[in-house]
């Protein structure tokens, strides 16, 4: 496994990995999350949920989903099939996800050399359309976290009123919340509940 330009704190993992977490969780989260943060969130649909999503890919991959009118359906689809993966009951279950994930978006690595970078590895989906490439690029980083630090490294957020997921790319595997908003709210919570006590 590639382990080069691992961030201060952060887990060493192909970069290209840690660059696909942050969106994996976006993508998550706006589609299936229903309460994020102790507030109930509609989950966005169809041009809204790729207008949202579009947003958070950057502009190259944003305007792609923009301009693919089926986008939105399998934006909804992916996101579904990666909040099963990532909340998996059991080791094997969650393998047989991720798997089924790399052979349905054909998954295919290569090596690319962007614009003052060194040669790095991705895993373009070959379906076609920019959700399916994403699709491949996502289901790999899922495989290659598991086949670094094992099944223990997704989760749904422990605060209160809160259903978003998290991939925790910590050093010691200590993530438990979604973001620093339920981090904070968790933290008032057991405070309040000791001076309770
Ligand atoms: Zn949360």
């Amino acid at each position: 496994m590639t382990t080069r330009r691992g961030v201060t704190g952060q887990l060493e993992i192909a970069c290209n990995v840690t660059r696909q977490v942050p969106l994996i969780a976006d993508l998550v989260n706006m589609a299936t999350s229903q309460r994020r943060g102790g507030v109930p969130t509609p989950c966005p649909r169809d041009a809204d949920l790729v207008a949202a999503f579009a947003a958070a890919a950057g502009d190259r991959a944003g305007t792609d989903l923009r301009d693919d009118p089926a986008a939105g359906a399998q934006l909804a689809e992916l996101a579904g099939e990666l909040r099963a993966a990532l909340l998996a009951e059991h080791a094997a279950d969650q393998a047989a996800r991720i798997n089924a994930m790399i052979r349905r978006y054909r998954a295919q690595p290569y090596l690319v050399e962007d614009v003052g970078q060194p040669f790095h590895l991705h895993f373009h989906g070959q379906g076609g359309t920019r959700v399916q490439a994403m699709g491949g690029e996502f289901a790999t980083a899922l495989a290659l976290i598991v086949d670094g630090y094992g099944t223990g490294r997704f989760g749904q957020c422990a605060a209160d009123r809160c259903d978003a997921i998290y991939i925790d790319l910590t050093r010691n595997g200590s993530r438990r919340y979604c973001g620093a908003a339920c981090t904070a709210r968790a933290k008032t919570a057991a405070y309040r509940g000791r001076r309770r006590g």
